[in-house]
């Protein structure tokens, strides 16, 4: 069985054993966990993270995959559904630790590690193949040039772990780029600021990343009536640590609560 890949859907088959034992072993779920796959595909994953774990849920938009891993793993949970528009509340198990994988579809890499970032410590882990410039991007620190908007958002929404390269090769079909697997682990505090006005402070700086931040900033600090705020604003984003944006976002808009 196997199915003919669309490229619409980022379609990128594993083809090598070593990998998925290496992506399962990272996974390392308990007993009392669920296992929640992003794009299933074929099921070459997926038939190891059943070997492994007792809880396995898998979210699929492709209606030809569904049939195929619903007939092939009679124990597996499949949704058939966009990963985007998925609730994660219908989606984790309740009660149990629930930890995300997934060799994730190129072309929606960025919004679905933040819909990951985003939900919190809901989850106590997620393990995810991509391509390896954004996995690059995640671990990045200042004055490099991978460093930027989800370096910053990753690092202080939790750890990343930079894992292990993949290969294009032991992809079908191939990809163009190379790949890495990377693990983000939730922190477990929650930030003295609101996310949004951390995304809009960090977002508004890095889309001029050349520009020192009195002049990307100019339009925020205005709105929120600050004409002069405690920090050096002669700066560009790339010279400040992750850290740095809370503290920035704080004398922007102030603390939580
Ligand atoms: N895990 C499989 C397939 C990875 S390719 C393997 O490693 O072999 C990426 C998978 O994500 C494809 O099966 C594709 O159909 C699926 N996919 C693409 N867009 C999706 C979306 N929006 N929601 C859920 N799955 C999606």
């Amino acid at each position: 069985m196997s199915l003919k890949p669309k490229k619409s859907l980022g379609q990128h088959f594993l083809r090598d054993q070593n990998i998925l034992r290496k992506i399962t072993m990272a996974v390392g779920a308990g007993k009392n966990e669920r296992v929640i796959e992003i794009g299933p595909g074929e099921g070459a994953l997926t038939e190891w993270l059943l070997q492994a774990f007792d809880d396995v849920l898998a979210i699929e938009v492709d209606g030809r995959a569904v049939d195929m891993l619903g007939e092939r793993f009679p124990d597996l949970k499949v949704r058939h559904g966009d990963i985007l528009k998925e609730n994660w509340d219908d989606v984790l198990a309740a009660g149990k630790g629930n930890v995300v994988v997934g060799n994730i579809p190129y072309y929606i890499t960025s919004p679905i590690l933040f819909k990951i970032m985003d939900a919190g410590p809901v989850f106590r882990k997620a393990v995810l193949l991509m391509q390896k410039e954004v996995a690059e991007r995640l671990v990045a620190g200042p004055g490099t040039k991978a460093y930027g908007i989800l370096s910053v958002q990753a690092q202080l929404l939790g750890e990343v772990e930079y894992l292990f390269d993949v290969s294009r090769h032991v992809f079908f079909p191939k990809p163009k780029v190379e790949s890495a697997v990377i693990e983000f682990r939730p922190s477990q505090k929650e930030l003295p600021v609101h996310l949004a006005d951390l995304k809009t402070v960090v977002r508004t700086s890095f889309n001029q990343r050349r520009k020192m931040l009195s002049n990307s900033l100019k339009q925020v600090l205005k709105q929120q009536n600050k004409e002069t705020i405690d920090f050096d604003l002669n700066l560009r984003p790339d010279q400040l640590m992750p850290e740095e944006f809370i503290t920035l976002t704080t004398k922007i808009f102030g603390n939580k609560s």
